[in-house]
């Protein structure tokens, strides 16, 4: 399993004005290499390199990998492109959205991140420093920082590129951890987990996590946003930018510890862990309007992903089931009723006259159909 750590780089003035020269000069190299792209129409890696690696070498002052990168770069912001066109996710043919993006070259941020290999970048993890690739020459003995677990796993565990990434004045490099498959172990039942806005996540246990924290964050948030938005002054825009930030770290934690609680828990009972398919709740999204803009789906999504690396780390069994009808239907009898939901928190089976609290029941359904779908998955 492959994870990423981010460490703090610490350089000098001298060392981040070189650092900053040289994202500079790959970003502008891939902008050229983008326009020659889609002049030519030309995506492939190899064809592309044939027009453009020794011109940006040469014209940006690149080292060969550091060209090579950003040729794969271009190439794969393209394919990411192309694949989205195709799935129909910037419109239809001749929307304006789609015609904005079909239009022109792909463009890239002065500041955005460039890939690192070992060539380019090498880590001294006793010492505490890497040593890089500018286009002011290499640069020795940056000093980086970051958790002692983390800087743990990045000196036994590191494997392949690193990305250097600028972000609010400060420098990172995100380096690709691999980790040891842990084999799965055989469940003794699941533990269904119901996401939702009131309650973040509910456990087919009955525990519920609230979302009342983060919920007020976003309030806040937009609230400001609305006050900002009047005057779009560089300084609101700046500010708005360090608030999602700030909202989105907040929700990343949250969603971090709750990950953390249900894998355990999953884990000191032998159970598996039952979610909901991604998919229905981006449906659910669809179906809730009132609710959308408290909802943010990318928040579910990460707490699925952080749930599903965890849970590999410990050997804990996932499984995703159908969202279908999960509120409506009773966990004691089956019963599916859109009566059986007086109001939003309580449920109550109009049919065997069972009563629990909305999601607990709900989370119960996904429990029952994540055995029902381990069972069947694992006939054989
Ligand atoms: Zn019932």
């Amino acid at each position: 399993m492959k994870l990423v750590v981010q460490v703090k780089l610490l350089p000098t003035p001298e060392q981040a004005a070189a650092l900053e020269a040289t994202l500079r000069a790959v970003n502008e190299a891939a902008g050229h290499v983008s326009r020659i792209a889609f002049q030519k129409g030309c995506f492939r890696n190899f064809d592309l390199r044939k027009h453009t690696y020794e011109e940006i070498k040469a014209r940006f002052g690149l080292a060969a990998q550091a060209a090579q990168h950003v040729i794969k770069k271009v190439c794969d912001a393209y394919r990411t492109l192309h694949v989205n066109l195709a799935a129909g996710n910037l419109g239809k043919p001749g929307c304006a959205r789609r015609v904005k993006a079909e239009s022109k070259p792909i463009s890239f941020r002065l500041q955005a991140a460039q890939p690192y290999d070992d060539r380019c970048l090498s880590w001294q993890h006793g010492d505490r420093t890497v040593s890089i690739w500018t286009i002011a020459g290499r640069l020795r003995g940056i000093a980086f920082t970051g958790s002692a677990q983390q800087l743990a796993l990045l000196a036994e565990r590191r494997k392949g590129e690193s990305d250097l990434v600028w972000r609010d004045g400060m420098w990172f490099l995100h380096a690709t951890v691999e980790i040891a498959d842990v084999p799965v172990a055989a469940p003794d039942g699941f533990l269904g987990v119901d996401l939702g806005i009131h309650n973040l996540a509910t456990t087919s246990d009955g525990a519920r996590h609230s979302g009342k924290g983060l919920n007020a964050v976003r309030h806040r948030h937009r609230q400001l946003r609305r006050r900002l938005q009047a005057k779009a002054t560089k300084s609101a825009k700046r500010l708005l930018k360090r608030r999602r930030r700030k909202e989105a770290r907040f929700a990343a934690d949250v969603n971090h510890r709750l990950a953390k609680q249900i894998v355990t828990e999953a884990e000191r009972t032998a159970r598996g862990i039952a979610l909901e398919d991604l998919r229905g709740i981006r449906d659910r999204v669809r179906l809730r309007k009132p609710q959308r803009v408290t909802l943010h789906s990318w928040s579910f999504h990460q707490l699925g992903v952080f749930i599903a690396y965890k849970a590999a780390r410990a050997g804990v069994a996932v499984i995703h089931v159908d969202p279908s009808y999960t509120s409506q239907q009773c966990s004691r009898c089956g019963h599916v009723d859109k009566n059986n939901r007086p109001d939003q928190e309580t449920f109550a089976c109009t049919s065997c006259g069972f009563a629990e609290h909305a999601d607990v029941n709900a989370a119960r359904n996904i429990a029952s159909r994540g055995k029902a779908g381990w069972a069947v998955s694992h006939a054989a």
